[in-house]
């Protein structure tokens, strides 16, 4: 459905083109991709998602003059072999080699916890693991603690969503507020805490970004923005 939307303008504009003498009011304005927030269905929304991440990553990137490569994106089960130490099949994750993973026991309690309002959850989630992309993205290999490399994938999840909503997609409110209860959510997790930091920790590094909108503002030791 989105595909089309996109190419019927297009088709359209050549037609135009073709007729050599359009006035300019002819060529109607290209419609709005719809947002992603109303995809209910879970792979629509990730795609979804995902091009919405590449775009602002793809343009903080380039502003410093580097080029962005998106990571792939797993929803539902798939390479379990890709299981890392912070994560696993009940919980989202990323791999430098596989991309962002939406493990089927992860989608399924994000829905029994949040119901029909879960997409502004996995928003967040699918925001902080593509923090952990960009960390890969820029320093591929760099060994620091755990702690370290989760708060700054919090603080990319803010830099984004801030970014995100100056774009007009996104009201940020409302994210943090759905980031906060999943922060809440994977503190009930045993292992969460001590890997990740405590829900008031996270929220913190969260909105240094969201903040600021500023990457830089994300530094932590050796993972430098620049
Ligand atoms: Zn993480």
């Amino acid at each position: 459905m989105r595909a089309a939307a996109v190419i019927l303008p297009l088709a359209v504009s050549m037609l135009v083109g073709c007729a050599h003498n359009p006035p300019p009011s002819a060529t109607p304005a290209p419609k709005p991709p719809p947002p992603c927030l109303s995809q209910l269905d879970d792979l629509p929304f990730a795609t979804c998602l995902l091009t919405e991440l590449d775009q602002v990553w793809t343009r903080e990137l380039r502003d410093t003059g580097r080029t962005y490569t998106a990571p792939r994106l797993t929803v539902g089960d798939g390479a379990r072999g890709d299981r890392t130490r912070d994560g696993g099949p009940d919980r989202a994750f990323y791999s430098p080699r596989s991309g962002i993973h939406l493990p089927t026991r992860y989608l399924m309690a994000v829905h029994t916890a949040y119901g029909p309002r879960a997409q502004m959850n996995l928003t967040f989630t699918m925001s902080h693991e593509i923090g952990h992309h960009i960390q890969s993205l820029l320093h591929p290999g760099t060994d620091v603690r755990v702690n370290d490399r989760e708060a700054q994938a919090d603080c990319y999840s803010g830099v984004w969503a801030h970014q995100e909503a100056a774009d007009g997609k996104l009201n940020s409110e409302q994210f943090r507020a759905a980031a906060t209860a999943e922060l809440n959510r994977l503190s009930t997790y045993p292992d969460e805490v001590a890997t990740h930091g405590d829900p008031a920790q996270r929220l913190a590094s969260l909105d240094k970004g969201l903040h600021s909108g500023d990457p830089a503002a994300c530094d932590v030791g050796p993972l430098t923005w620049r």
